[in-house]
């Protein structure tokens, strides 16, 4: 690295390739790119993969039956959602398929329930069925007696999006791509058209393309090196998540009709085995993941009309994520810039972006090949990663030959998930340095508390394992710290 730190070795030399930002679509094709014969360099502003859009969304594979056929996001959406299963085999990443319903609130709906399964067709989206009053009672009991009927789409599914990130980026180091994190493109050395150094928060970098994955920011990385091409919208989502106790409210994802710009407000339950209700849609900043009490209050009340017997005094928390929206294409961007000869923007992805990361990241190095650069298989290219193993999912007899090899899976340090001390020492060997980002690996803190119980216990366990004060801990980087003095000496 020139002009700063050297964040790590071998980075003075020109990569191949340099991708920027680490959420799903950046870590998927930095997972696809390790099947080749490339120097890879992933930069992410964040500590850790998955903390922007990916954290916060619906958490669905789409099968695709929405967007409009012939559009980019159609094609790619229902080719990841058929490699989706696979992928998350391979990684060792939670995948559950309860199914969907679009529900109709009156007799007219049916047509668009019909517009909709044919849409689905034309995009080749199998599965798709139109089921009555009396079907749907049967299967979701605790649906609005008021709905007529529902498009039963049995393929929809879903997953875990951090895990998958931080799945996808283990798996890339495995197999030879380098993350550079808490490090923030700034800018770009320009010469000819071409970006000849990426200049960033600790010194630049060179490097024969560039990927820009910077999610609600990939318009703003673009008019860095001169490409004013797209324009990002952020469009925020606002969700309440529900305790565990009522995750089997419903049994299916269950969708309104579409508009012509969101999905609407679903209520769905977590692979985890809560219960979330949102998003609604309204534009705003790039910096408000706030949630409101009108935006809290617009989603619920969807949510009752739905589901009347809603128990809002289950909500364990509340949190918003923000679309990538390019409201004048409404359709994913990615190609390569019109304006510089080595960048290849992939921005506008807005939902389904996570059900489409897998092909999206096909897509991308598709048009690397075809703009020249020699992709020679990596014959050690593992595509296997094993993921931590959760102590609560395991039986009795496992939990205790567990606790016989290491007794450190003997000790729970998240009495609400019931994850173990030795959970959390797996995830720091993998690269967790946060609150959040043990979080996002072992769900401690995310229970009915919060938090509450396991805080203070994991910041001791942090500072014991990465020796580093308890000042110095942070939630989720630079300027989160959670312990701030001494209260009594
Ligand atoms: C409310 C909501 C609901 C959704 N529901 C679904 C759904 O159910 N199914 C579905 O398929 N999709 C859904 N989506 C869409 C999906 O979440 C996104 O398409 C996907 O997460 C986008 O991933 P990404 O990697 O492009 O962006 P991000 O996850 O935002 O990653 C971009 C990364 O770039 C980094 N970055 C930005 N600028 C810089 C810089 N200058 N230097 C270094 N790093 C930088 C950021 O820190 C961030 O980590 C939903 C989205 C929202 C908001």
């Amino acid at each position: 690295m020139e002009g700063g730190c050297k964040a790590q070795s071998g980075m003075d030399k020109e990569l191949d390739i340099i991708i920027i930002g680490g959420g799903v679509v950046g870590t998927a094709i930095a997972r696809e790119l390790s099947r080749y014969k490339l120097d890879v360099l992933l930069i992410e502003k964040e500590s850790d993969v998955g903390w922007g859009t990916t954290k916060s969304n619906s958490a669905v594979v789409h099968t695709g039956y929405d967007p409009k056929p012939g559009t980019l996001m159609a094609k790619l959406n229902a080719k990841g959602a058929r490699l989706f299963p696979s992928i998350c085999s391979e990684l060792d990443v939670p995948y559950k398929k309860p199914g969907s319903m679009v529900l109709t609130p009156d007799e007219d709906g049916f047509k668009e329930l019909e517009e909709l399964k044919n849409r689905g067709k034309i995009n080749g989206v199998t599965n798709l069925e139109i089921i009555s009053q009396d079907e749907l009672f049967a299967l979701e009991p605790n649906i609005s007696r008021d709905i007529k009927g529902a498009l039963f789409v049995k393929d929809t599914a879903i997953t875990s999006p951090v895990e998958l990130a931080i799945a996808l980026r283990e798996n890339a180091e495995q197999n030879g791509v380098r993350f550079l994190f808490d490090t923030e493109v700034t800018g770009f050395e320009m010469e000819n058209r071409r970006i000849i150094s990426v200049k960033t928060s600790r010194g630049n970098l060179r490097s024969r393309w560039i990927i820009n994955a910077a999610g609600i920011f990939s318009d703003e990385i673009a008019r860095l090196a001169g490409d004013d091409s797209f324009t990002i919208t952020p469009v925020k989502g606002e969700y309440a998540l529900f305790d565990k106790e009522v995750g089997n409210m419903v049994n299916h994802i269950i969708f309104p009709l579409p508009t012509e710009t969101t999905k609407g407000i679903l209520v769905l339950p977590t692979v985890d085995g809560n219960l979330l209700v949102g998003p609604n849609e309204h534009i705003t900043t790039k910096d408000d993941t706030t949630v409101t009490e009108e935006g809290l209050n617009e989603v619920l009340s969807f949510g009752k009309k739905e589901f009347p017997n809603l128990p809002l005094n289950m909500i364990i928390t509340i949190f918003a994520g923000l679309r990538a929206k390019d409201l004048n294409r409404k359709d994913f961007i990615i190609e390569s810039s019109p304006a510089v000869e080595n960048l290849i923007n992939v921005g506008g992805i807005q939902s389904p972006g996570l059900s489409s990361a897998p092909s999206i990241s096909i897509y991308v190095t598709e048009i690397l090949r075809d703009r020249g650069l020699d992709l020679i298989p990596d014959p050690g290219f593992t595509p296997e990663r094993n993921g931590i193993t959760r102590f609560s999912n395991l039986s009795w007899d496992e939990r205790a030959e567990l606790i016989a090899k290491d007794q450190n899976y003997g000790e729970i340090i998240c009495r609400c998930e019931y994850v173990t001390v030795g959970e959390i020492i797996d995830a720091i060997r993998r690269g967790a340095t946060t609150l959040d980002g043990i979080k996002f690996r072992t769900r401690a803190g995310s229970g009915r508390c919060q938090g509450g119980f396991c805080g203070p216990r994991l910041i001791r366990l942090i500072s014991q394992l990465l020796e580093i004060p308890p000042e110095e801990v942070t939630k989720k980087g630079d300027g989160s710290n959670m312990v701030i003095g001494e209260t009594r000496q």
